[in-house]
């Protein structure tokens, strides 16, 4: 047997006929960019995060772009981010002309620290953007409130948070807009590119619906820069068919991320995530820390045991980053996580026995270091 780090056959084992017949649909009508299935995996994901807008859009990053680009993040604008996140959260900021500005995370969450947002803001602060790590909203209602004092907006990067519950509300509708991802390893992902932006703010839904599209307010009447940024409507037939089985999954994920603090639990020199009482974590990664994740990384691959790390570098240290960010403080904290973070092989279809063997394989790896 082979252990999958995200075992994606096994999910479409699972859901094989809906998932087909969805797709089967669209070859049928052909209608593949916004046909039927686009609006109603909006209207169903609307009501899942309880937002009054969400708008499907090409990917997890040009959510997040479309978002900045409908505030009107331009040149020299600040906004004010974590640096222990995927690149493509600073990398829209970049791309308008805006400045990245990092501020040092928490060591147990690995989330945005909120104490330290406030010395990061100026005059030219536009929007604060907390990054929900693996799958744990960061602390929102702190964040907003900062936010709100200063009159700027808060876009939650939720791209591996969808399904997550904050003291009660979903991940993706807890700040002025929410932006996820479906890209296929994501808690819920298609079978390509995908992302979805959610917004309750009626203006800031019409501007980003035209953004996606050109910026086009009806057909050839351009009144914005906008993108190519439409997600296929197969892919939105896809998610269509997951949604159908995500509660389950969430559930799922959530018992197996207890299981897994429960059996690694005591482990010396190994520190487990932790998770806040007033939310949940739906895992997109499952990521330990330790002192000797080379060598954890090489004897647990040595007993079949895929790894990733997530990430090895903070963005402030990336050869492009570096030069064009702001940084407020120190990030240390970032720094040492980078060094010591490692995920665990984590999907909602794993059973026992094989967290069993990945258990036991990273206990003997620990002792025998
Ligand atoms: C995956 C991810 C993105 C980008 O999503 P894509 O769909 O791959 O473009 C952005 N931010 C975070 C934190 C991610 O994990």
């Amino acid at each position: 047997m082979t252990i999958q780090f995200i075992d994606l056959k096994s999910q479409y084992r699972a859901m094989r006929e809906p998932i087909d017949d969805r797709i089967q649909k669209v070859l049928n009508h052909a209608q593949f960019i916004m046909g039927p299935e686009v609006r109603e995996m909006e209207g169903r994901l609307e009501a899942y995060v309880s937002a009054r807008h969400c708008i499907s859009v090409a990917s997890g990053t040009e959510a997040l772009l479309i978002a900045l680009m409908a505030i009107g993040i331009g040149q020299g604008d600040e906004v004010v981010t974590t640096p222990f996140t995927f690149a493509a959260t600073a990398e829209v900021i970049a791309l308008l002309g805006a400045v990245p500005v990092f501020v040092d995370i928490e060591d147990d969450t690995c989330n945005i620290d909120p104490k330290l947002i406030e010395a990061a803001i100026t005059p030219r602060t536009r929007a604060i953007m907390p990054v929900s790590l693996y799958g744990q909203a960061a602390d929102m209602d702190e964040i907003n409130a900062i936010a709100l004092r200063h009159n700027i907006p808060v876009i939650e990067d939720a791209a591996q948070s969808f399904g997550a519950e904050y003291k009660g509300r979903k991940s993706g509708n807890l700040s002025t807009i929410g932006c996820t991802s479906f890209f296929p390893s994501k808690p819920l992902g298609c079978y390509g590119d995908g992302g979805a932006i959610f917004v309750s703010d009626d203006a800031l839904g019409k501007a980003m619906r035209e953004i996606r599209v050109h910026g086009q307010e009806k057909r050839y009447h351009h009144t914005r820069i906008g993108v190519g940024g439409r997600m296929d409507t197969l892919q939105c037939a896809v998610v269509l068919a997951k949604l159908d089985n995500f509660a389950w999954e969430v559930e799922q994920r959530i018992v197996l991320g207890e299981r897994y603090r429960t059996m690694l639990s005591g482990i010396p020199g190994v520190q487990l995530p932790v998770v806040r009482r007033d939310r949940n974590c739906v895992w997109a990664q499952f990521t330990i820390q330790t002192d000797q994740r080379d060598q954890l990384i090489s004897s647990l691959g040595k007993a079949g045991v895929p790894t990733a790390v997530h990430y090895p570098v903070p963005l402030h240290q990336q050869p492009v980053y570096g030069p064009l960010c702001r940084i407020v403080g120190s990030l240390e904290i970032s720094e040492r996580i980078a060094k010591r973070v490692v995920s665990l092989p984590m999907h909602p279809y794993m059973d026992n026995d094989t967290m069993q063997l990945i258990v036991s394989a990273l206990k003997s790896a620990v002792s025998g270091s």
